[in-house]
């Protein structure tokens, strides 16, 4: 906290237009936005509808939608990338996970009583224009399934966005929700599956279904050149996305180049409290992949 913002590493590969659509909600919604108001929407995508309702204001008019939270997101995305998006959140293919989601965001956790949780397929996040993707397993019960954001508000999300901004891909360190300024610059960060799952374990049925968004998401972000995956639950989705055989063995630090993209997929241990806590990933082995990642 409180450390100078490192120079954006991808900045000048940026055009104006992309940074214009990749502004944040917050950016466009304040000052005026008040919980219960709707706004006409000027440059934002919104979700299905040419009005954005502010969260608090209005029941949720998607399949699935919770009470309480915003009928739309206004995250501002090229439109073949936004309707994209927009596909993912009405998504309810998996009953198993549906029933889960909207389970935790109807219970809550104490400490979040007080919020309206997202409950929803969390979609991706980031620089249209990114040069490394981010992939992850899926998101947290009371993390992205909480704020909307993939890796948003929980531990593992501090760890990440933490290094991305060391490594001058995130305009700040912290990620708490999905109206808290967040920036991407070159980067992108997703999932490999779209909703909390159960003890974080999404079955083999569950995956494949999922797994065709991230496929569809990286299609659409042109600029992609490497793919960092959280994980071997990750590296094996990204494996398969980018034709690699045989396999390699995951690892932290493991890289292998696709063919078929021209892609380098980079393996990174996942910053799970589990890892971090114990010590086997650091802040430097976080750093370490991201450098590589930025160089390549
Ligand atoms: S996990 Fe993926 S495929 Fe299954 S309901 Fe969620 S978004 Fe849809």
């Amino acid at each position: 906290m409180g450390a100078a913002r490192p120079a954006p590493v991808h900045s000048a590969r940026r055009p104006a237009t992309v940074a214009a659509w990749s502004r944040p909600a917050s950016a466009r919604c304040r000052p005026f936005a008040r919980p219960g108001r709707t706004w006409p929407v000027v440059g934002v995508v919104p979700w299905r509808t040419n009005s954005t309702s502010v969260a608090g204001g209005s029941l949720g008019r998607l399949e699935g939608g919770i009470p309480g939270q915003p009928s739309v997101w206004p995250v501002a995305f090229p439109p073949p990338l936004a309707a994209l998006e927009d596909e993912i959140v009405r998504c309810r293919a998996c009953p198993r996970l549906v029933a889960w989601r909207e389970e935790v965001a109807a219970t809550r956790r104490a400490a979040f009583r007080h919020e309206v949780y997202w409950g929803r397929p969390v979609p991706g996040f980031g620089d249209p224009d990114a040069r490394v993707a981010v992939v992850g397993l899926a998101p947290a019960a009371h993390g992205g399934n909480r704020t909307g954001r993939v890796f948003t508000g929980d531990r593992s999300g501090d760890w990440l966005f933490a290094a991305l901004h060391r490594a001058g891909f995130a305009n700040q360190p912290t990620s708490v929700s999905r109206d808290d300024g967040l920036e991407l610059t070159g980067a992108w960060v997703a999932a490999a599956v779209r909703c909390a799952p159960p003890a974080n374990r999404p079955t083999p049925e569950e995956r494949d279904r999922c797994v065709p968004f991230l496929e569809r998401e990286l299609a659409l972000l042109g600029q992609v050149a490497v793919v960092v995956a959280l994980g071997g639950f990750a590296w094996d989705v990204c494996c398969r996305l980018e034709g690699i055989r045989p396999k390699p063995a995951f690892g932290h630090g493991a890289e292998a180049r696709s063919d078929r993209s021209g892609r380098t997929l980079l393996g990174c241990y996942h910053p799970s409290q589990q890892n971090t806590f114990t010590g086997r990933l650091t802040e430097p082995m976080l750093d370490a992949v991201l450098a590589r990642a930025a160089s390549l």
